[in-house]
């Protein structure tokens, strides 16, 4: 899809009032009633839960539903589970899958192009964060052609029809049942439905706005997503969004152990007791080879403009060097391993007559494996003493 690109018709793009009125209102009603509600009533344990639950529910309905398997593909699930996601993310209000993939797809196609990304982060913070949604801007206006196959979906295709039936059904119906549940109707709504709804909202606002201006940039700098463990812990993983732009059809988006990454926590717990399948991951080798072209990138520029990287860096630099030297290490240790297990097959298949030429072709590769150490011990001596040499 491209747009005209015309900042007139940005200009001058009418308001878009159902989604203004709902953002706002929902937005100024939590800000103004939530605390009061909690000073002058207070609210029991029971809603607190149900407010926890209905937070993971729907804010991992999105992430795992909107984002990981519908926009992107990167795994797929038993319809049971789709079934769920989909009504915690109807839940959710964020607009039916089919705007949501729609828009997120020409994000990731068109990132931080003022005229072709919805939420272009070129546009400032308030127009990444909310202000796209409150006027029709003509970034907004989907033709659908870039989710062919989720138009294919009888279920999803009913959720667009009737989307405001939808949202509204089952938040009366999910609310109201808790409500009988915990006792306390008025407390479910405002913290359970109202409270939840507002911060839920606001989480996924901030992977476009705040997370496109704050954070590092360790797989590429061609666009502004950035990683952001902080952004991370409030929206189910979904902070490590430099990872996330440069390797999108990677059901991770936090990929190191260290990083906190519920959502594929999740579908991987799924993928074990037989709830999805097909969980797309970048090889690790692709992963660190892009890693260490950003390193090597920073540094000749670096270079370029003379400045002298600082102890930390050079620290940072070297153990991600050796890292990758130690992979690569592990990688012909395991080659080496492979050809002596071929050797010794062929020893033991006494193929006399062809041992002769085979043990001259392993010789060979054994040479090469050596060969292939002397220059990886060879590098990492030399990034020791350049650290040295310049640490003193
Ligand atoms: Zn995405
Ligand atoms: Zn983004």
């Amino acid at each position: 899809m491209s747009i005209e690109r015309n900042s007139e018709a940005f200009e001058q793009a009418p308001i878009n009032w159902v989604p203004a009125i709902v953002l706002l209102s929902t937005l100024f009603l939590a800000i103004a009633i939530v605390p009061w509600y909690l000073w002058t009533h207070g609210v029991g344990m029971g809603v607190w839960v149900a407010f926890a639950i209905l937070m993971a529910w729907t804010g991992l309905s999105i992430t795992a539903g909107y984002h990981r398997l519908w926009s992107h593909k990167s795994y797929e699930a038993h319809p049971v589970v789709k079934y769920i996601l989909l009504l915690g993310a109807t839940l959710a209000v964020e607009s039916s899958v089919f705007d949501w993939c729609s828009g997120h797809r020409s994000h990731h196609r068109h990132v931080d192009d003022e005229y072709d990304d919805p939420y272009s982060s070129r546009r400032g913070f308030w127009f990444s964060h909310m202000g796209w949604m409150l006027r029709k801007y003509p970034s907004g206006q989907y033709d659908y052609k870039n989710i062919p196959d989720l138009k294919k979906d009888k279920l999803l295709a009913l959720q667009h029809k009737y989307y405001g039936f939808w949202v509204i059904a089952t938040n009366v119906v999910v609310l109201a049942m808790i409500g009988w549940i915990t006792g306390d109707m008025l407390g479910t709504f405002l913290i359970a439905g109202l409270l939840r709804l507002v911060l839920t909202h606001h989480f996924t606002f901030f992977i476009n706005s705040l997370c496109h201006m704050f954070g590092t940039r360790p797989y590429t700098d061609e666009n502004t997503a950035r990683d952001n463990g902080l952004l991370a812990i409030v929206t189910w993983g979904e902070g490590y969004h430099n990872y996330h732009h440069y390797f999108q059809y990677d059901y991770r988006n936090g990929v190191k152990w260290w990083q906190y990454d519920p959502t594929k926590w999740i579908i991987g717990l799924l993928a074990k007791v037989g709830l999805a399948s097909n969980l797309k991951r970048v090889d690790d080798l692709t992963i660190k080879h892009a890693e260490l072209t950003m390193q090597f990138k920073r540094a000749q520029e670096r270079i370029a403009t003379g400045g002298e990287p600082s102890l930390d860096e050079r620290l940072a630099a070297f153990k991600e060097r050796i890292s990758a030297e130690y992979d690569e290490f592990t990688k012909t240790v395991e080659e080496w391993h492979v050809l002596k297990a071929k050797a010794i097959e062929l020893k033991r298949a006494e193929l006399a007559d062809r041992l002769n030429e085979a043990d001259e072709k392993l010789k060979a590769q054994l040479a090469q494996i050596e060969t292939k150490i002397l220059e990886q011990s060879k590098r990492v001596e030399q990034a020791y003493l350049q650290l040295k040499g310049k640490a003193i």
